[in-house]
């Protein structure tokens, strides 16, 4: 009987160079797997593999070397330990994630739970070709956003609170564009140069700022054949529930506009620049 490659393929077995072998990679969501989970891939690894797994560039785990006729009982075992094989293919891919402000210190977001999130909602949908999700908690950027068909930052918008600051000019040092000034003891922010990092708010003794967190969103990012930094369109997207408007108009525009096998950032091209920035604003500004 034929062997169904293109359906091995979307469900995370990847053809090897090696005749009857299958590179297995797993659904990870946001680089975080529990020690459960990598006991039973170290497990399956040893047993079915050839005693190692390889790291992918976005946070995906592979067992190499599965062999054609032991793919079933492969994932019984993982399922064991509450590990599935991931996708492959035209579809949304793994979201990936820093470990976000859960961890971090510098972290603005909960990467982690929107990771989750997304994943949930899109892990595994069609589309006319690979689609990528990664999210990075703050503008330090350790998971390069801009890479990604949608890239997701954490960002902070803020407000000084006069009756709070002693005027230490902390917030004034720590702020690397040049966004602050204290005069008269006054703080002024300057918005045009603010990028919404929250270093002030985080630098402050005594807690003299609001701070709203939000995203800061990219489209069209790849890192492939061609390299193209995402683009932002919003400046700024202060309520999750915005975030996820943006997201869906992304996903729809490129199934109802893109081409087989051609990546979100050149359906956009192709359109115009235009008509997807109306689809995204319009989602944005839609109550
Ligand atoms: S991007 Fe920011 S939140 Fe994420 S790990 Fe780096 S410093 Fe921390
Ligand atoms: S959020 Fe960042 S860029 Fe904006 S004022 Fe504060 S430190 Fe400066
Ligand atoms: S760090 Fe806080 S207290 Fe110090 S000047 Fe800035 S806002 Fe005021």
């Amino acid at each position: 009987m034929a062997v169904d490659y293109a359906t091995l393929k979307k469900g995370g077995f990847m053809r090897q160079k090696q005749k009857n072998n299958f590179s297995l990679r797993l659904r990870t969501v946001g680089g975080h797997m529990s020690a459960e989970q990598l006991a039973k891939v170290a497990e399956v690894a040893e047993k079915y593999g050839e005693g190692y797994v390889h790291l992918t560039s976005r946070q995906g785990v592979e067992i190499p070397f599965i062999k054609l006729d032991q793919i079933e009982e492969v994932k019984n075992a993982l399922a064991e330990g509450d590990v599935v094989p991931g996708v492959c293919g035209p579809r949304v891919r793994t979201v990936t994630a820093c470990q976000g402000a859960a961890i971090c210190q510098s972290g603005c977001i909960d990467t982690y739970t929107l990771a989750k999130e997304l994943d949930e909602r899109y892990f595994g949908y069609e589309l006319p070709h690979k689609f990528k999700f990664g999210i990075t908690g703050c503008q330090n950027n350790c998971l390069k956003a801009e890479e990604n068909d949608v890239g997701i930052k954490g960002g902070m918008q803020v407000a000084w609170v006069e009756d709070k600051c002693i005027q230490c000019g902390v917030c004034v040092k720590a702020c690397r564009n040049e966004a602050i000034t204290l005069e008269d003891g006054k703080i002024s922010i300057n918005t045009g140069k603010c990028n919404y990092c929250g270093r002030c708010v985080k630098s402050c003794p005594v807690d003299a700022y609001d701070a709203q967190p939000g995203y800061i969103v990219s489209f069209g990012g790849t890192f492939g054949n061609h390299i193209s930094k995402g683009e932002t369109i919003i400046p700024f997207i202060e309520s999750h529930e915005k975030l996820l408007k943006v997201c869906d108009a992304a996903l729809k525009f490129f199934e109802q506009n893109g081409k087989a096998g051609e990546r979100l950032k050149f359906t956009i091209d192709r359109t115009g620049k235009e008509a997807f920035e109306k689809a995204i604003k319009e989602a944005y500004e839609n109550e």
